[in-house]
């Protein structure tokens, strides 16, 4: 079988262990408006990692400074937010890789 690495640990396994996933949740890109979006191919560790990191990091309300209240955030707003988490999420791997 064809091995596959992880995009953030380089973790080499299976297809069928190490593979694609969504970085940003379908809901998500839906209601954005977004039929495709990217992928990265990870292995289930990171994937669980990711999951966590995105429920610690990620806030479905913003505060609007001009209305002075929360709101829950636009579509696209979700989309930057989880662009965001995802990046500081792999910059975290990586760091932690190079020790
Ligand atoms: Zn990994």
């Amino acid at each position: 079988m064809r091995r596959q690495t992880c995009e953030l640990c380089d973790f080499k396994g299976d297809v069928d262990l190490v593979r694609r996933y969504r970085i940003i949740p379908e809901e998500v890109t839906e209601q954005a408006g977004i039929t495709q979006y990217k992928t990265v191919r990870l292995c289930p560790n990171c994937w669980q990692e990711l999951s966590s990191w995105y429920s610690a990091n990620i806030s479905g309300v913003t505060y609007d400074t001009a209305f002075k209240r929360f709101r829950d955030r636009s579509g696209p707003e979700m989309i930057k937010e989880y662009e965001v988490a995802y990046s500081r999420f792999r910059e975290h791997k990586k760091s932690h890789l190079s020790i």
